[in-house]
């Protein structure tokens, strides 16, 4: 299997840390609206990624984080005149509101910046005592030149930083040792959430959060850290910096990122009032079909989301359902049970499918070329597939499809599949009876979604759900 490796700029070949495991972060949304489609490709595109890991055998610990404390949402608490905590708390329900319409699978572990503030003021100290970070005026700064290997994942030169650099700073640049350095600590403004640490009362830097979620979740050395491209510099560079500093060993062995969506052929962005949530779209469309639409381009090229295109994503998942509820009524209906000699022959012919699926898939995802070769699959079933063929036949041929669509998290058998969203409705209605007492409700909601293959367990983070 080939990933595309942004520190090494070609495929590699996957090995993993421990063997039949695979260590998984990926960066994010700040939680301050609801998410736009553009945050959508990283999410459609890594829970793609998780789900071909789980279908090779592998079992993947995923993690993703809520950026929860942030400018953008202390500005918007303050518009609204309520806390930075509701604002991003009433997002984060939101978000994964819209994940679940995607049929993006809730992380194995979804961390709050907010409630990782101690690790960050550990992993800051360290730091300092290392001698890769200092203070000035409560403010806490990495030290980038210390890090002898800056630069190395967003294939930039110091010098070459420094010289383009002032428009990189953030404030307080003036007390800082070196321009490149960046800020780890910043003291608390009137008015925004604070903590208390060494240095001040103040909040972390951005970066910092995903060094220490990744390594209290994961470990010091990952498999895999991913995110969209706009990351790569400075966010995960400066990453790097902190947690090999701070860990002396190799932080995350592939680093992965997606390229942008665009809209129109424009960037997407509030100025240009292009800007379109999932929300919006799951208005006017089935939300499978923005994720077909996503998958149907490779993550690494751009791509441009239009109406045009979304009404061939469209067509193109409909030709997959259609195909299955096919196979489904003529299985059905069918005469004979068992396949036959020449059907087991035909039967065997799909395996080429299977094959050029993989194929796409080890290729660094090629999400583009695996659902053409379940198109071709569609293609087969519909000139094989008859009044005529056993049961047997029909329904390998239709379970064949369903297992391929899944592993690109399309649902195409909507009739037995229970959707994630009422998964999540049902696991929310659960959590209210329980909160009124009302344990008779919950404990059947617990049962109905049992018997439907789903089974809840209880953690720290909230309620998790896995199909069975
Ligand atoms: P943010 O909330 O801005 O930190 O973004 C969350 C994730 O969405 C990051 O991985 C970003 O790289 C990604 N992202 C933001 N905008 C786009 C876009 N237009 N296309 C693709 N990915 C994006
Ligand atoms: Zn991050």
């Amino acid at each position: 299997m080939k990933i595309f490796n942004t520190l090494t700029r070609r495929k590699d070949d996957f090995v993993p840390l421990e063997e039949g495991k695979v260590k998984m972060y990926v960066c994010g949304p700040t939680v301050y609206n609801f998410i736009h489609i553009g945050n959508a490709r990283p999410m459609i595109v890594f829970d793609t990624v998780r789900r071909y890991f789980e279908y090779k055998g592998y079992d993947v610990n995923y993690v993703s984080n809520f950026t929860d404390v942030d400018d953008k949402i202390i500005n918007k608490a303050i518009e609204e005149g309520v806390s930075a905590q509701e604002i991003s708390q009433r997002y984060i329900a939101e978000c994964k509101k819209d994940m679940a319409g995607m049929n993006v699978r809730p992380a194995t572990t979804h961390p709050l910046a907010t409630e990782e503030i101690g690790g960050m003021i550990e992993m800051i100290s360290d730091l300092i005592e290392k001698g890769y970070a200092y203070e000035k005026n409560g403010t806490v700064y990495f030290r980038t030149r210390r890090f002898k290997e800056y630069g190395k994942l967003s294939h930039k030169n110091l010098d070459d930083l420094r010289s383009g650099g002032r428009s990189l700073l953030v404030t307080g640049e003036d007390e800082k040792e070196d321009p490149l350095d960046f800020v780890l600590w910043k003291p608390k403004k009137e008015g925004e959430p604070a903590w208390e640490s060494p240095w001040c009362d103040g909040r972390p830097g951005w970066h910092i959060e995903c060094s220490v979620m990744s390594r209290k979740y994961l470990g010091e050395q990952i498999d895999i850290h991913a995110g969209g491209e706009d990351l790569v510099f400075p966010h995960h560079e400066n990453e790097i910096a902190q947690s090999e500093a701070a860990n002396g060993k190799e932080f995350a062995k592939y680093w992965m990122h997606n390229a942008f969506l665009n809209i129109d052929n424009h960037k997407m962005s509030k100025s240009l009032g292009n800007f379109r949530t999932v929300r919006e779209i799951s208005e006017q469309y089935d939300l499978q079909i923005l994720r077909f639409f996503m998958l149907s381009a490779h993550y690494r090229s751009p791509l441009n989301f239009s109406a045009d295109l979304m009404e061939a994503s469209k067509n193109g998942l409909e030709r997959i359902v259609n195909a299955v509820e096919h196979l489904k009524h003529l299985a059905g209906a069918a005469k004979t049970e068992k396949m036959t000699e020449e059907e087991k022959t035909a039967f065997a012919k799909t395996d080429e499918y299977v094959k050029a699926f993989e194929d796409a898939m080890d290729d660094d995802f090629n999400t583009a070329d695996a659902v053409a070769s379940v198109f071709d699959l569609v293609k087969y079933t519909n000139t094989t597939a008859e009044g005529e063929s056993s049961r047997e036949y029909l329904q390998s041929l239709a379970d064949r499809l369903v297992k391929l669509s899944d592993v690109l998290g399309l649902i195409v058998d909507r009739k037995e599949e229970i959707l994630d969203a009422d998964i999540e409705k049902l696991i929310e209605e659960r959590q209210a009876a329980r909160k009124a007492k009302d344990f008779a409700r919950a404990d059947a909601i617990r049962d109905e979604l049992l018997e439907k293959g789903i089974v809840l367990k209880d953690t720290r983070e909230g309620v998790q759900w896995k199909k069975i």
